[in-house]
């Protein structure tokens, strides 16, 4: 058995894993990653980027279908579903690929195979070791002085709706499609759920949400669901808050699926071609050799301190596997400060509530701080701002004036506590509230800076001047 010894292994190579890997290797260490599949993980491969590039797709095929509205006729506009997949894979290839030249560039050593953690033995007087099974069934033993564990999630699946790829889908299958589906029952209205209805929607897909919370993304804002939920049904998307799947009724056929739910103490069958089961995501805990060590594992996730250390103080665990906000900035974020820490720097805490959280539905939602009901629940005395995009030239300009911008704020302190958009573009809107935040503007400062006109930028200084009742446009 051949043995290895690193600074830093880093196990999984996700965004969590190789922001660590590559903040290490800046920091001049010697990093080897062990990954069994592809460098990128879940983000680049089944997540953000692919799901991204098809509602860029569905969006465009939207804007082409209402375009007359724009003055401009276009007619036998139509999805050729091959050509948006190959544009897809195409931008998912070409960043995989920058990945591979990143880890070259850094001299990081990737191992290509499954990574299993080892106690104590004769490589190491304690835990933290790392045996790799590759492809061709050769075990290499990598012996670090400290470990990242960055092991990422896979689809939760729901008792009774097993996946079977063709009928029952999760979201790993969803972007496997190679055609469009004429329906879809989506079971599941959190952030990945909303997004695939968006999108299937936009495609001409009919398309049904049953969600078991009394609202679509149950996390936010309660004002920002209702109007998502609004926005969703005039577009024809058919939505089912407080409904329950009775999944004992599944039934599957060679056109699609049956299924029942409870919905105001009535039971409702839905039928479509498929099901696409959207309930979260379960961390990758299992299988990887966490039963060798004292790392501990609490409600499915490992359990991790401020600066993403196990109770194995040598061994540190970030991203989906950890728990918490699983987004890929928060995963990239712990991976840095992991390095950052072994490196001996001062790590920068932050409060997940600092964390921007976006979903890329048609329109968009954004948020960063706690949701009204949320600043009430703590105590704070709140005064409160919502600008309509409606007031604003540039989205009027770009024809799409949905939405609203809400502020949330403390009346003593003046503290931004929370900031909650729905409309067009707003996921890059929010990171000027995230940096509000983290540098603890006041509402009054944000507002003072000077936007740019026309611009969509503009409603979020409003929105915090009408903190105050000073906006000039509200
Ligand atoms: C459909 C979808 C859309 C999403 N969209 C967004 C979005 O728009 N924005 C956002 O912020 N987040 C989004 N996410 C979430 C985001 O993808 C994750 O939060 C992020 O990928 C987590 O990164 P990670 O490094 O912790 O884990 P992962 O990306 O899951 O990486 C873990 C890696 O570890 C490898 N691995 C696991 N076990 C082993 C082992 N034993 N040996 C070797 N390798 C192993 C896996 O193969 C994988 O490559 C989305 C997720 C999904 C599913």
């Amino acid at each position: 058995m051949t043995t290895h010894a690193f600074d830093i292994v880093v196990l999984g190579g996700g965004i969590g894993g190789y922001s660590a890997a590559i903040r290490a290797a800046q920091l001049g260490k010697n990093v080897a990653i062990v990954e069994r599949d592809k460098l990128g993980g879940t983000c680049l491969h089944r997540g953000c980027i692919p799901s991204k590039a098809l509602l860029r797709s569905a969006e465009v095929y939207a804007a082409m279908k209402e375009s007359e509205r724009f003055g401009i006729e276009a007619d036998g506009v139509r999805v050729d579903f091959g050509k948006v997949i190959s544009r897809k894979n195409g931008i998912v290839e070409q960043l995989h690929n920058g990945l591979q030249y990143l880890m070259k560039k850094n001299k990081i050593t990737v191992y290509s195979g499954i990574g299993r953690i080892i106690g104590p033995s004769i490589f190491s007087p304690r835990s933290g070791s790392v045996s790799v099974e590759q492809e061709d069934g050769e075990i290499l033993t990598l012996v670090p002085e400290k470990l990242i564990i960055a092991t990422g999630s896979r689809p939760r699946s729901l008792p009774g709706l097993d996946t079977d790829g063709v009928r029952v889908l999760n979201s790993d299958d969803a972007l496997r499609l190679e055609k469009l589906p004429a329906s879809a029952v989506i079971i599941g209205g959190g952030v990945i759920g909303v997004e695939w209805a968006s999108m299937l929607s936009d495609f001409g897909v009919q398309v049904t949400v049953v969600e078991y919370a009394p609202r679509l993304l149950p996390g936010e804002d309660e004002e920002v669901s209702r109007e998502l939920e609004r926005l969703l049904k005039k577009r024809g998307v058919t939505v089912r808050t407080g409904a329950k799947v009775l999944a004992d009724t599944l039934q599957k056929s060679d056109s699609g699926v049956q299924l029942a739910v409870e919905h105001k103490e009535a039971r409702h069958m839905l039928e479509a071609e498929i099901a696409l089961v959207c309930v979260g995501r379960q961390a990758n805990v299992e299988g990887i050799g966490l039963e060798n060590t004292d790392v501990k594992v609490e409600g499915g996730y490992i359990r991790v301190n401020d600066v993403m250390q196990t109770a194995e103080l040598h061994i540190y665990a970030v991203g989906d596997c950890v728990g918490g906000l699983q987004l890929a900035h928060a995963a990239g974020h712990e991976g840095i400060a992991a390095a950052e820490h072994i490196c001996g720097h001062t790590v920068h805490h932050y409060a997940s509530h600092q964390i921007a959280r976006c979903v890329y539905s048609r329109p968009e939602t954004a948020s960063v701080g706690l949701t009204e009901r949320q600043a009430i629940e703590r105590g704070h005395q709140i005064k409160t701002s919502k600008v309509h995009f409606k007031a604003l030239g540039k989205a009027l300009v770009y024809g799409e004036s949905d939405g609203f911008v809400k502020v949330i704020a403390d009346s003593a302190t003046n503290d931004i506590l929370g900031v909650h958009m729905i409309g067009p573009h707003v996921t890059d809107l929010i990171s000027e509230a995230a940096l509000a935040q983290l540098l603890e503007a006041t509402p009054w400062e944000v507002g003072q800076t000077i936007h740019p006109h026309p611009t969509l930028s503009e409603i979020l200084g409003d929105a915090m001047l009408a903190v105050d009742g000073k906006a000039i446009v509200v």
